[in-house]
């Protein structure tokens, strides 16, 4: 029996770190289409994309003073801080960030990563590999989370 089908990797078995949080063999892409939703400076590698896993894990880095989108989405993320510092925003908690803190983004949370104005922020993110489209807040959902002074200053950088 030829099972050698089946056992064939679609990645290299090791793609060694080639500092600052690259990787050989991991290509830097936009973060999403320019213009299909607001963001600031940020970059996604696919670190493993396997079609054979349920899920992918990413690697999301801000440049200094740069923002993800705000939104929301069914799909939940199970995210790793890896490098550098900022402020995130879960839900309706506000909370600093760094290496190594963890990071859970229930389902219809609205969350947005905000690095900090002096270093970047670089953060593993695992997902659903079959996941609904992220939803942006429309003008009523903005005034709404505006209402909590907190949000507002997170919302507006400060
Ligand atoms: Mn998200």
């Amino acid at each position: 029996m030829d099972d050698t089908t089946s056992h064939t990797p679609a990645l290299p078995a090791f793609r060694p770190a080639t500092g600052d949080c690259r990787w050989e063999g991991v290509a830097e892409h936009a973060y999403k289409d320019e213009g299909s939703a607001p963001f600031k400076a940020i970059t996604r590698r696919v670190l493993f994309g396997d079609p054979r896993l349920a899920c992918e894990l990413r690697y999301f880095e801000i440049a200094p003073g740069g923002y993800s989108t705000l939104e929301r989405h069914e799909h939940v993320h199970g995210v790793m801080i890896l490098r550098g510092t900022g402020t995130c925003l879960v839900g309706t908690e506000i909370r600093a960030v760094s290496p190594q803190d963890l990071v859970s983004i229930p389902p219809l949370a609205w969350h947005q990563f905000r690095a900090a104005a002096d270093a970047p922020l670089g953060f593993l993110c695992m997902v659903d590999t079959a996941r609904d489209r992220p939803q942006l807040p429309d003008a009523d959902a903005l005034a709404a989370l505006r209402r909590d002074p907190a949000i507002a200053a997170f919302l507006a950088g400060n």
